[in-house]
């Protein structure tokens, strides 16, 4: 379905839990959020009764996210419930990669296609203070494990902020070099509850990897990495790729292709504009299928042109936090 300005829509970002083992400085606050009470969640039925007429409506990518999706009981059943309507073909999962090595290939085999795990600093003090108390070692088994089962391609989600630094990179460099992984870069979006240290920059990062590659970095000339917000570089050498995301500095809203869908069933036009249309209230009044139809469609219709993120000094004016969205 196209929206207003001609975007096609097949891609739901949907979130099936606020909850997280983590607190990510750039996300939640250290004593993290009010979470939603259990009831207050959709269910794997009202999950799967929305999909199957999103599917219909010709969403075929589905990214799970959360919170941590992981941590929500029965995820492995939940994905195999999906891959099984036969509706949707591109099912992935963001991570934060805790859980990971022991679910991977329960969850490939359950039918995920792929993964995205995020990653900000291999130094293990750094990383235990980023995200209140995470164990990196248990990331990086994650991320091999990833690699092992075929959940591919593997994408490293890097939000720079100050806890990055020039040995991060160097362990970047050298996974994009030996695997066919895409490392991300992400443009840290400010946000009220959150105050992160700026330290690693776009720039720096870009210059820092042309230094390291003798400035050989281009396009690369098949990407599998798809064709999202990221900007992809490589060098002839490299098996992987290194992606460039930068919501704030170089807004891709007139590429967006994206709804959102958060735990407790409110659908997003926008990551950046609190609109939001309740779809939960019409699956628990036993809405007709057209009736959610409608509902989908509205909300097709109103994604704005674009975000103001550059124009307010900070992403104030949104009411949820990224992990009661799904980033
Ligand atoms: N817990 C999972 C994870 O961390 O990958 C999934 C949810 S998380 C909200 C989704 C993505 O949002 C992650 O890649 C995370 O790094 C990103 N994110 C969270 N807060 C952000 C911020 N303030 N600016 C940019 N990206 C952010
Ligand atoms: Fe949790 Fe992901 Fe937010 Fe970190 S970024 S606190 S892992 S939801």
């Amino acid at each position: 379905m196209l929206d207003a300005y001609r975007r096609e829509i097949r891609y739901l970002r949907l979130s099936v839990t606020d909850r997280c083992n983590y607190r990510c400085a750039y996300c939640m606050p250290p004593e993290g959020m009010n979470w939603l009470e259990p009831s207050a969640i959709l269910t794997d039925e009202e999950i799967l009764r929305l999909l199957s007429v999103l599917g219909r409506e010709g969403v075929s990518k589905v990214r799970l996210t959360g919170g941590e999706p992981l941590v929500r009981p029965g995820f492995v059943d939940l994905v195999r419930k999906i891959r099984s309507l036969d509706l949707i073909e591109d099912l992935s999962l963001t991570t934060n990669g805790s859980l990971l090595a022991r679910h991977a290939e329960e969850l490939k085999s359950a039918g995920l296609n792929r993964v995205n795990i995020s990653l900000d600093t291999i130094d293990p003090e750094r990383f235990r203070t980023l995200t209140c108390g995470g164990d990196v070692r248990d990331v990086l088994t994650g991320i091999e494990t990833a690699i092992r089962v075929g959940l591919s391609p593997v994408k490293i989600n890097v939000v720079l902020t100050a806890a990055v630094d020039e040995a991060d990179l160097a362990f970047f460099q050298k996974l994009v070099r030996e695997q066919p992984v895409a490392v991300r870069f992400i443009e840290y979006m400010p946000s009220r509850r959150c105050r992160v240290e700026a330290g690693m920059t776009m720039t720096s990062v870009t210059e820092y990897l042309s230094r390291l590659a003798a400035g050989k970095l281009a396009p690369p000339r098949h990407n599998p990495f798809g064709c999202g917000p990221a900007r992809y570089l490589q060098s002839e050498t490299d098996q992987g790729a290194y992606g460039f995301i930068e919501p704030i500095s170089n807004c891709f809203c007139d590429r967006c292709n994206r709804l959102r869908l958060t735990a407790d069933g409110r659908l997003r036009p926008c990551l950046l504009s609190d609109a939001e249309i309740d779809l939960r209230a019409a699956l628990r009044s036993q809405a007709s299928e057209e009736e959610i139809v409608g509902l989908y469609r509205l909300a097709v219709r109103s994604k704005p042109s674009s975000h103001h993120l550059a124009d307010s000094e900070t992403a104030a004016f949104v009411n949820r936090g990224m992990s009661q969205i799904g980033g």
